[in-house]
């Protein structure tokens, strides 16, 4: 069947030489931020959607899995996580899975475009519900000056949850930006990135692990996750410490957590730090 463009939303992949498609019923908003192009989709089967630049940013039926892995590894596996700090993820929904555990006492946002957030409060009202969190700070700015201006050893978990390494997110995915986020780390500190596509970007994925090397990070993992709306349908978040090994994720506190998950639990962690062969030969250069 042939795709009449009044009806469906395509996301062209040039890496992957592919596009996805999701029918929509109707365009709910469209505008030119001060940083990027932002619309907003009525889908027949995936909810809302947000789309910035033309690719997709999110849809209401799938962004647990990737709001849930870009959070709870990281906070499961720091012994104690209590300052954390999110860059990008305007939406809102990485910083509500943050703020789930109880053990966070700050949790700092910082989006370079607020109309993202503005329109994430409009539209999608579920991802948002944790914005009046009295733990929470919502800034907006830009996230490579903010680490820049930060303290040594002032934050526990650091959550890249930019978008693609183009525009305002290039310089979240260069090696001076990794070595001030080591520097603002305290000791045993995680950093996590939201990393592409283990099949698509099997190079950027290469560049990020030998990027936060080079800027001293120890054992650095990347998670991978399904995520259909997104290029491959599949997807990951590269894990690195400023000291020691990453340890095990306090896998009692997970069986334990206080509040519910739809795809995270201790099954799903371990099961994203499977890498598979040629994941893993990649990535050590094999
Ligand atoms: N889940 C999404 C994905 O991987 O496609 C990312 C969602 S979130 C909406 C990405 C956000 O990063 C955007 O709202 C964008 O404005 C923000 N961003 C990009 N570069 C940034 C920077 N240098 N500082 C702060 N935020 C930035």
């Amino acid at each position: 069947m042939a795709l009449d463009d009044a009806n469906w939303f395509t996301e062209v992949c040039d890496e992957g030489g592919t596009a996805f498609s999701l029918r929509i019923r109707e365009k709910l908003h469209e505008e030119q931020s001060d940083y990027q192009h932002i619309a907003i989709y009525e889908t027949e089967t995936f909810g809302r959607l947000m789309v910035i630049d033309g690719f997709i940013m999110l849809t209401d039926r799938d962004n647990f899995l990737y709001h849930e892995m870009m959070s709870h590894p990281a906070l499961y596996t720091h012994p104690a996580p209590r300052r954390v700090l999110i860059i990008g993820g305007g939406d809102c929904g990485t910083l509500r899975e943050v703020l789930k555990h109880p053990e966070v006492e700050r949790a700092d946002q910082v989006e370079i475009d607020e109309r993202v957030t503005q329109l994430a409060e409009e539209y999608f009202p579920t991802l948002t519900d944790a914005n009046d969190d009295e733990r929470a700070g919502l800034h907006f700015g830009d996230g490579i000056e903010w680490v820049r201006r930060s303290e040594d050893n002032s934050i526990d978990v650091i959550i890249v949850d930019s978008t693609d390494p183009i525009g305002p997110a290039e310089g979240l995915f260069d090696v001076a930006f990794y070595q001030e986020c080591a520097r603002a780390l305290s000791s045993g500190g995680i950093f996590v990135q939201q990393s592409e596509s283990p099949l698509y970007h099997t190079r950027l994925l290469g560049e990020i692990h030998n990027g936060l090397r080079e800027a001293g990070f120890l054992d650095v993992l990347s998670l991978h996750f399904p995520q259909p709306v997104y290029p491959s349908g599949w997807w990951s978040a590269t894990m690195a410490r400023t000291d020691d090994l990453i340890g095990e994720p306090r896998e009692d506190d997970i069986r334990d957590r206080p509040f519910t998950t739809q795809y995270y639990n201790y099954g799903t962690h371990m099961g994203a730090l499977a890498a598979p062969e040629f994941f893993y030969r990649s990535l050590n250069g094999g």
